[in-house]
């Protein structure tokens, strides 16, 4: 891959464009695998190798390194508690990746600290940090080799009941089981192609078999058929069970029950609060979006 041997500033530069263009799962899984100092040095370990899962980011500002001149995030500050769903909303640009990227700490702001239960991103070991989260991005790649491997991907040592019933809590042992190879089938570009809904499934198998204590979620944007949506949807909710979630919505539609929303807008939070105070600002930016989303 050609993240092997890089370095993190180097992967981090690659990482937002990478994602949008070819939805490099496994890239992106590498990174949060990857053992390698952050940008800033740790200045000490924090002694707990589990997280909460509470994040606060406390006056953030950013611009990425290629871009000084571009004020990407302005001030923005928020918390999510343990085992709360937060969704991040807002026009294309307006900076959610970003916010995904400082959380994964792909990049350190420029301004502002994200803390992690209370303590700075920068005093928690990388390894640590990213061992804790998991992402289900929303084009999902599966590397070539066998679903087995695409599921156990980040816990290599997982038993066979692990990973079936990883896929069971996903909602694709159905699917995985009507193959005649089973796991053991080969997808990609030299296997079996599989479905949009299917690699998602596969995706969040794998998310499942992590067990991670945030899990960030990139809705998918294309349209899945009713059924294979109402399966991804499904396994999503059981996924964000017990665990805090962060889901960067486009689709206003599946955030209701979020415990909050968080409004951006050119690199701002404009609003915050949940689906029944927003809708209820007149003029709000979180209304004219639904508004423009329901009106088609
Ligand atoms: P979308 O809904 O389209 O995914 P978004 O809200 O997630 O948008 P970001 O991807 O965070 O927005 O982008 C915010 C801004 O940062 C955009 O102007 C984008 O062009 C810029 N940007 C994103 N990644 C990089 C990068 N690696 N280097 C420089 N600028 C970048």
């Amino acid at each position: 891959s050609v993240f092997i041997g890089g370095s993190i500033a180097g992967l981090a530069e690659i990482y937002t464009s990478l994602q949008k263009s070819i939805g490099a799962t496994e890239n992106l899984m590498e990174i949060l695998d990857e053992p390698e100092e952050a940008i800033t040095p740790v200045t000490h370990i924090a002694p707990a190798d589990q997280l909460d899962g509470q994040i606060s980011f406390r006056n953030i500002s950013f611009h990425y390194p290629s871009r000084p001149d571009l004020t990407i995030l302005k001030d923005v500050s928020f918390d999510v508690d343990e085992d709360q769903k937060v969704a991040l909303v807002g026009p294309s640009g307006a900076g959610k990746s970003t916010i995904v990227s400082l959380l994964l700490r792909l990049y350190d702001p420029i301004d502002g600290r994200v803390l992690y239960d209370g303590k700075p991103g920068t005093s928690i070991q990388l390894s640590v940090l990213r061992s804790q989260m998991a992402v289900v991005p929303q084009d999902v790649f599966l590397f070539g080799g066998t679903i087995r491997e695409n599921i156990a991907y980040g816990k290599p040592d997982a038993t066979e009941d692990e990973i079936e019933a990883a896929a069971r809590k996903a909602n694709a042992w159905e699917f995985i089981r009507n193959f005649p190879l089973g796991l053991e089938t080969i997808v990609g570009e030299r296997g079996i192609q599989l479905s949009g809904g299917q690699r998602q499934r596969i995706a969040i198998a794998r998310a499942v078999l992590k067990n991670p204590r945030i899990l960030i979620l990139d809705e998918a944007t294309s349209a899945l058929d009713s059924e294979s949506e109402r399966l991804v949807q499904d396994a999503l909710d059981k996924l964000m069970e017990g665990r805090t979630s962060i889901v960067i919505a486009h689709r206003l539609s599946t955030i209701r029950q979020a415990d909050k929303i968080i409004v951006l807008d050119k690199g701002q939070i404009v609003e915050q609060g949940t689906h029944t105070e927003l809708i209820g600002v007149d003029g709000g930016l979180y209304r004219m979006l639904s508004e423009m989303q329901f009106s088609h």
